[in-house]
């Protein structure tokens, strides 16, 4: 064997042994090394830790891990959460306001009052809402939109509760002005034998 001959063979050799390398690389990233990320054990600082136990909340926008240190082997637990921005709202004079989950839920509850309209039924509603306003990936939104979204989905789950909420939303100045929203929803659905 010459010396060119020898050195191909080195270089075949280093060749496959570079495949092994990375065949190794794969299954050290395959194994069980997902949401395996450093995080510092509260108890000693070690950054080394595995997760013993992982679940998502219900509606999968929070992961719970239960971490256990490898060194001093205390159990521990992160939250990871979906961030999610939501826009600031632009009221009629002006003024900006952060979006309120809560502030919605409660003014569809009180339309909904006695309506056979469950809560889970409404935080669906209002997560549809939320999802709209992400869509539009602005950074602000007139409030008035959002007030729009929100009679418009009424009109569609209960009549009742879409007079109620539009009697509040429009400031209706009488029985005239009510009527008319009455009206309107009545025409809109080409049926007038509404128990309303
Ligand atoms: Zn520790």
């Amino acid at each position: 064997m010459c010396c060119y001959q020898m050195l191909a063979a080195v270089v075949v050799l280093l060749q496959g042994m570079q495949y092994i390398f990375c065949l190794f690389c794969l299954i050290f990233a395959l194994s069980d090394r997902q949401g395996d990320q450093a995080m510092k054990c509260p108890y000693c600082g070690e950054l080394d830790n595995k997760v013993v136990d992982s679940r998502l909340n219900k509606d999968c926008t929070i992961t719970r891990r239960r971490r256990a240190c490898l060194a001093c082997d205390q159990r521990f637990t992160t939250y990871e959460r979906l961030e999610v921005m939501m826009p600031m709202l632009v009221k009629k004079d002006g003024r900006r306001e952060a979006w309120d989950r809560g502030k919605i839920l409660v003014g569809l509850e009180k339309a909904c009052e006695k309506r056979p309209i469950s809560i889970e039924r409404l935080d669906l509603f209002v997560d549809e809402i939320e999802h709209r306003l992400q869509d539009m990936g602005s950074k602000e939104v007139q409030s008035k939109v959002v007030g729009e979204w929100v009679m418009e989905g009424l009109s569609q789950l209960d009549d009742v509760a879409y007079v109620r909420f539009a009697s509040v939303y429009r400031h209706f100045k009488g029985v005239n002005e009510f009527m008319d929203e009455l009206k309107k929803l009545l025409d809109s659905r080409g049926d007038h034998d509404q128990d309303v």
